[in-house]
């Protein structure tokens, strides 16, 4: 089979393209995989569509390069993946949801148990069974989503009468602050999980995300599960990203028209010609995730786009399906009819376009292209 996999419709029908390159995915996986010691497992957070690259494809090939457990957000991404891999081991981050545990035990998907409640649930299900049912056990270090709060997690985990023949298959607990490495609450949620957990040494343990992996090895215990990383983005603020971009979103150049000094550009006139200005208006916008907040405005500066090397500044309020940009310094030959511009990609990361939209590359990634053709193959 080709590499690249094509859409339904003929290129020519779409205004833009999404390309992913699964091979780039994996490379970043095992070199995640590279940076643990000793046995320690690197699953995959395949939530949200692999973050938007599509799990129906990037789960195979993370299987394919080694990764044998994968964390969902909700119980219809486990059940499509389960489809897709039935040999891995799945957990459902968001746990147990009402009335989904036949579901879990049907298509052989672990929750992680995120509340007392959760916990109380599954173990009813494990006594009546007479048995342990593989479930992670998430407790709380500190951000205040999910997980058992240290308290009840001490409290039931001591309680042989709840928890009957049920011994979570994993404990983990998640980082609130893993992108800012020197945030003191990163050492104090270790030091919480270290003390929490130091009473079941034969439980697998979880902590590192990303970020989390990329800090330090004190954080990796026996499992941990990278997304942002994997998809090519950026785990922590304050360091060059080390992993490769995995996806490219070029739109094409519908028309390059002259703008008059003096004149404004876009929905609500905020964005004036401070010079005579050539503009390219390209056919991709807000509805195909490209993030409305990276407008450009008299007041300030917004995100780009790449032509050949060159930077085409984005003029004016991004619309729902067209974007325009400022070529006046790009070449001519290369602003033909159809020309695709990169709006992300190797020459623009995600996460600087985000920036400009004082939001992150994990929202950018997961709201991207649900129009654009889109592409399984290498990014040049
Ligand atoms: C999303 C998520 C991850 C992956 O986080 P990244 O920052 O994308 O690596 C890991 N653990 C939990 C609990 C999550 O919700």
């Amino acid at each position: 089979m080709s590499p690249y996999q094509h859409s339904t419709f003929p290129a020519e029908l779409y205004g833009g393209r999404l390309t992913i390159d699964l091979n780039a995915i994996a490379a970043n996986w095992s070199d995640l995989n590279n940076r643990l010691i000793g046995e320690t497992e690197c699953a995959a957070a395949i939530k949200a569509d692999a973050y938007g690259a599509g799990q129906a494809k990037v789960g195979p090939r993370l299987f394919e390069a080694g990764c044998r457990t994968f964390f969902t957000a909700v119980p219809t991404e486990a059940v499509e993946l389960r489809q897709i891999l039935p040999e891995a081991t799945i957990y459902v981050l968001d746990g147990l949801l009402p009335g989904t545990a036949e579901h879990f035990l049907g298509q052989n998907i672990r929750p992680v148990l995120g509340s007392l409640e959760e916990l109380e649930e599954w173990a009813g299900i494990c006594r009546s069974a007479g048995k342990s049912l593989a479930a992670a056990v998430h407790v709380d270090t500190g951000i205040h989503r999910l997980g058992l709060s240290p308290q009840e997690f001490q409290a039931s985990m001591q309680n042989k009468e709840l928890l009957g023949p049920f011994v979570p298959s994993l404990i983990m607990s998640h980082l609130a602050c893993g992108s800012v490495p020197d945030h003191p609450m990163n050492r104090e949620q270790l030091d919480r999980f270290r003390e929490l957990t130091a009473s079941f040494p034969s439980i697998p343990k979880s902590l590192a995300n990303s970020a989390g992996i990329l800090m330090s090895s004190e954080y990796h215990f026996d499992l941990v599960r990278p997304g942002i990383a994997l998809y090519g983005g950026m785990a922590i603020e304050t360091a060059p990203n080390p992993m490769k971009p995995v996806a490219k979103v070029e739109a094409k150049i519908m028309i390059v028209r002259d703008v008059p000094q003096g004149d404004t550009i876009g929905y609500g006139a905020k964005q004036t010609a401070h010079r005579p200005l050539k503009n390219a208006v390209i056919a991709a916008g807000y509805a195909d995730g490209m993030l409305r907040r990276a407008s450009s405005s008299d007041d300030r500066p917004g995100g780009f786009g790449m032509i050949g090397g060159h930077k085409a500044p984005i003029l004016g309020r991004i619309s729902m399906d067209m974007i325009t940009l400022d070529v006046t310094d790009v070449p001519e030959h290369l602003l033909r009819r159809g020309a695709f511009v990169e709006m992300l990609g190797p020459n623009v990361a995600a996460a600087e376009i985000a920036a400009y939209a004082e939001t992150i590359d994990y929202e950018y990634l997961t709201s991207l292209g649900r129009r654009f053709e889109r592409v399984y193959g290498p990014l040049s």
